[in-house]
């Protein structure tokens, strides 16, 4: 919070003497107890934006209103009184909305602007009862009159603070967009001096009875620009209002009543910009977390799938260096021309697994955008175990796989053979330890009518006891390069699929199993 310069604090007496004096409409008494009192907003604003210990500005101001306004109607003992009364109250309010309530005054939330508003209705009736009293008290208001003083000053107070503090919260909270002027604008202010003409000028009937007609420009605004919009749209009506009442010469009853009219239509605008804009502000957010999440998710995925590609294309590589040192070999003997062929030959199926390899990638990326499209699981089970078989041979692991009699499932085929690669990979990786038959099972079957189960279990080390719970967890890993991505990515894959994924302990080793949609 900054302090106000010496120029806020002098423009802050000023609008509030200038304020008073524009508001100065069928006073109650000689306090100018007015139906429309805007200084107490402009107050409440300015201790809101720069704190409660420049509340000593408030009586300042109070007092200069009394003898320039009014010219000093009553003995300076009940002035100072009535503006240490004025300036003590408001304190008192703005030190409960912001200790008590701890309302954020940029007012950015629909909590804080019903909490503004209920506390200010609050306030302001506790405020009228004791200023009221004190002129009945002391003899300068007539017995007769304390009903509707008190009525008058409450609507008035309230109204003003209602109208005019969002205002000023708003033209000085920092990083406020301005929006520029712009036809719309222009539209909009057409549509409250249309629809005050309309109550007023137009000669339709009893004015009271056409009000309804000014919530319409209120409630477009509202939701065209939310909070802002609905702030300026409230002032612009109250001071077309004030202007109207002044212009047709109403009379104190007639504005009493239009000014508890203006408070529901006040009221009802603020919260509903309030609700617009809170509820723009969380779609804003969501969209820039959902768009967070999808870069992460593709970072992950594409740093799982470069260090499982890594290694795969490793292999295809290497073979291709020996068998190519083998033709070099080949070369310098003579007659050697068949063997040369042969070993041509596989390193043509080298480069075309590596090629395959790449390809995969490539698929996964265009992926982005998901195709789902019917498929039988053993095709994917098929696919996916292809791609390991070389890694299987090499660790001497069987792989064997039951399929038969399952129906076709809803995938994304690139997505969930990815999501079986890394399953098979892992358990291929946890029986490397393993002495004896190195064996893994893969079981496809119906699960209930809408699901297809698919397991895949090895006979190996089992998942280490110390991370069995966050297994599914990115970045949890206990292998020496492992990333810790490829169970968490394919729980997400899995997931977006409408199925689960899922540890079973088995002795020995482990098994993971996931459903996915049936296609039918
Ligand atoms: P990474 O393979 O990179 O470690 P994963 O998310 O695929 O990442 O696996 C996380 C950890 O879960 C592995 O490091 C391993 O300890 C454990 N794990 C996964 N599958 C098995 C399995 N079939 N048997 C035993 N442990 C496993």
């Amino acid at each position: 919070m900054s302090a106000p310069t010496p120029v806020v604090v002098a423009a802050y007496v000023a609008a509030y003497v200038a304020l008073d004096w524009v508001s100065f409409i069928h006073p109650v008494g000689a306090f100018g107890i007015t139906p429309w009192n805007p200084p107490p907003g402009l107050s409440l604003a300015f201790l809101l934006r720069y704190g409660l210990q420049h509340a000593p500005w408030l009586f300042v101001a109070a007092l200069a209103a009394e003898f320039l306004v009014r010219g000093a109607p009553a003995p300076i003992a009940v002035l100072v009184a009535a503006s240490l009364l004025l300036a003590l109250s408001y304190t008192a309010v703005a030190a409960v909305l912001s200790r008590v309530l701890r309302i954020d005054v940029d007012l950015r939330s629909l909590r804080d602007v019903a909490a503004f508003i209920t506390t200010s209705a609050i306030a302001c009736a506790l405020i009228a009862l004791a200023s009221v009293a004190l002129f009945a008290g002391t003899g300068v208001l007539p017995p007769g009159e304390f009903r509707e003083g008190v009525l008058q000053f409450w609507i008035g107070d309230l109204i003003g603070i209602v109208v005019t503090a969002p205002a000023v919260l708003v033209v000085t909270r920092r990083g406020t967009m301005r929006r520029r002027p712009s036809f719309e604008t222009l539209a909009e202010l057409t549509a409250i001096a249309l629809a005050l003409w309309l109550v007023f000028g137009a000669g339709l009937g009893d004015a009271p009875t056409l009000f309804y007609v000014l919530f319409l420009p209120i409630v477009w605004i509202a939701m065209r620009h939310g909070f802002d919009g609905a702030v300026f749209a409230t002032l612009a009506m109250q001071l077309g209002l004030i202007a109207a009442i002044v212009v047709t010469g109403l009379g104190r009853s007639g504005t009493l009543e239009f000014q508890f009219l203006m408070l529901a239509i006040a009221v009802t605008g603020l919260l509903l910009g309030a609700a617009v804009s809170e509820r723009r502000t969380i779609e804003r957010e969501l969209r820039t977390k959902q768009a967070a999440l999808d870069r992460s998710l593709r970072l992950a995925a594409a740093s799982e799938l470069a260090s499982s590609l890594a290694h795969e294309l490793n292999q295809p590589l290497s073979a291709i260096g020996t068998y190519l040192r083998a033709c070099q070999l080949m070369l310098t003997r003579k007659g050697t021309g068949d063997e040369l062929a042969l070993t041509m030959d596989k390193v043509i199926a080298e480069a075309n697994r590596a090629a395959s390899v790449v390809r995969r990638l490539r698929d996964f990326f265009r992926s982005g955008s998901t195709r789902i499209e019917p498929i039988a699981p053993s095709r994917l089970v098929d696919e996916a175990s292809a791609t390991l078989r070389e890694r299987a041979a090499e660790h001497r692991v069987a792989v064997a796989a039951t399929t038969d009699g399952v129906p076709d499932v809803l995938v994304d085929r690139v997505q969930v053979e990815a999501v079986l690669h890394n399953l098979l990979a892992n358990a291929i990786d946890a029986l490397k330890t393993t002495s004896g038959e190195r064996r893994v099972r893969i079981d496809v079957a119906k699960d209930g009518s809408d699901f297809v189960r698919i397991c895949v279990a090895d006979n190996g080390s089992g998942v280490a006891s110390d991370i069995a719970a966050s297994l599914f967890d990115p970045f949890v890993t206990t292998k020496a390069t492992g990333m810790g991505l490829g169970l968490a990515i394919s729980k997400s894959i899995v997931d977006a699929h409408g199925g689960r994924l899922w540890h079973e302990a088995r002795t020995p080793g482990s098994a993971f199993c996931f459903t996915l949609p049936t296609a039918s």
